[in-house]
């Protein structure tokens, strides 16, 4: 679920000819960064919170062993029961017995992006149980067996006339005049999901925020469904990253007005749902915490790319990536999709096997200036180009790319092979001769030059080089 099955280029390319696909994506990200310009510049100290989100993230990370040794000694004493998974594949297999344990075959599941980093659904299908997505945007997607595209509204990619159409395709007796207002989209959703709720005897979470020094776990949502997973079922299992813990209860202060503001452009999300342990006749009777690593260990050793395990999945940054608006988060492959996910994903699956993502940004910074925790994304990505070339030098074959670099610095480092190549641009003016002549671009180079014009802009040469004017204007070489 972290890896592309597809090079970038390749995946963007399909997904920049749907004209739909970027008129629901331009629509819904304008919207959503509206609305959060305004509450953002509602906060007088809004820079002083980011800062403070930063700091605080910073202490975490540096004191992570100990905090998760704590958040597991005080999960414990309140009756709750903490498992440790190093990969996807433990975790699942860790909530697929808890889950058998109980004798259900059916679980109830509040949005979260960790299960869906280890593929948790599919994994409990295997199992023969069923995961029901309570969250209306995941159930949009679970419905259309489609991939989420966006951290917060997995269904961006679609519109309320597709969504009322796969309703009437999918959910039984739903009324065949239903119209595609939201208001009735949401509640033909919550009448189809009332029974479930009430039959569900296990749910599955993820966590926004699991406080070391009271073993509390947060979850923040705006409809309501989660709260009812987190309190109507017998069980309740919570699959949470191991960067997700903050060391103090206070903490959450700065953490929950940073949240909504980003995320939803609200000053306050409409649930947030704080449970510790278990309570004799309140709430679920057993509580199992998954704690997750798959990959941030690693993360963590690199002084670079650490600041990546910061993200508070706000989705601020794809919000405002232009890279992002036009071609629409399934290209990412992963599901971590827009600037965080260009650095996030290859990181924790190693950088080779997410090779093109680095590459997916114009590195215009508006990701970094969004951010309520100052996370550095263009530098980290930069900083994973960089491994990717240096992890290119050591293959046996080059790769074209290294070979027209190695050709570019033998022919720019003496000055008669400089001269010579510069015959070149005559070339390339008669390819521009007519193609595009007003637009003064070289629509095709040939050969294997037309993988650079096949994406790029290819500016037709002036009828003059820089040294040739030089020479004429002042009568010497430059
Ligand atoms: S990187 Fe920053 S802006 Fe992007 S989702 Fe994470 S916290 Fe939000």
């Amino acid at each position: 679920m972290l890896r592309e099955q597809q090079p970038f280029p390749d995946a963007a390319r399909e997904a920049l000819a749907d004209a739909q696909l970027r008129r629901n994506l331009g629509h819904a990200t304008s919207t959503i960064r509206t609305k959060r310009a305004r509450v953002v510049d509602e906060v007088a100290d809004w820079e002083e919170l980011r800062q403070a989100g930063r700091d605080l993230k910073r202490e975490t990370l540096a004191r992570l062993p100990e905090l998760l040794e704590t958040l597991e000694a005080q999960v414990t004493a309140r009756g709750g029961t903490v498992h440790w998974a190093r990969d996807a594949n433990e975790a699942n297999a860790i909530v697929t017995g808890l889950v058998r344990a109980t004798g259900s075959r059916e679980v109830v599941k509040v949005k979260s992006m960790a299960t869906q980093e280890i593929g948790l659904n599919e994994a409990l299908e295997d199992a023969g149980i069923t995961a029901l997505e309570t969250d209306l945007a995941e159930l949009i997607v679970q419905l259309a067996a489609d991939r989420p595209s966006h951290i917060l509204v997995p269904a961006i990619h679609r519109n309320r006339r597709e969504i009322r159409d796969l309703f009437l395709r999918t959910i039984p007796d739903v009324d065949p005049a239903l119209s595609d207002d939201p208001r009735a989209l949401a509640a033909t959703a919550r009448r189809h999901l009332r029974e479930r709720f009430l039959r569900a005897r296990v749910a599955v979470s993820g966590a926004n925020f699991g406080v070391a020094e009271t073993g509390t776990l947060a979850v923040v949502e705006s409809e309501g469904n989660g709260r009812m997973c987190l309190t109507l079922p017998r069980t309740l299992i919570t699959v949470m990253g191991i960067e997700k813990v903050v060391p103090r209860f206070r903490d959450l202060e700065v953490f929950l007005q940073l949240l909504p503001r980003s995320s939803t452009g609200e000053r306050m999300n409409p649930y947030t749902s704080l449970w510790t342990g278990v309570h004799a006749g309140d709430g679920p009777e057993a509580f199992h915490l998954v704690l997750l690593d798959n990959g941030r260990t690693a993360v963590l050793a690199d002084e670079h790319g650490r600041d990546a395990l910061h993200c508070i999945r706000c989705s601020a940054c794809l919000n405002v990536c232009p890279v992002y608006e036009r071609t629409g988060g399934h290209s990412y492959g992963s599901v971590y999709p827009g600037p965080i996910g260009a650095v996030l994903s290859p990181q924790l699956t190693g950088v080779e096997d997410n090779a093109s993502l680095p590459y997916a940004s114009s590195l215009c910074g508006a990701c970094y200036d969004v951010c309520p925790v100052k996370i550095d994304i263009p530098s980290m990505l930069v900083h994973l180009r960089t491994q990717h070339v240096e992890a290119q030098r050591e293959r046996r074959v080059p790769t074209p790319e290294a070979i027209g670099m190695a050709a570019a610095a033998w022919t720019m480092s003496d000055a008669s092979r400089w001269e010579q190549a510069q015959a070149a641009t005559r070339v390339g003016r008669w390819l521009g001769r007519r193609e595009d002549r007003d637009a003064g671009r070289i629509r095709s180079l040939p050969g294997p030059l037309a993988a650079w014009t096949d994406r790029r802009d290819a500016p037709r040469p002036p009828t003059e080089t820089f040294r040739a004017w030089w020479a004429r204007e002042r009568g010497h070489d430059a």
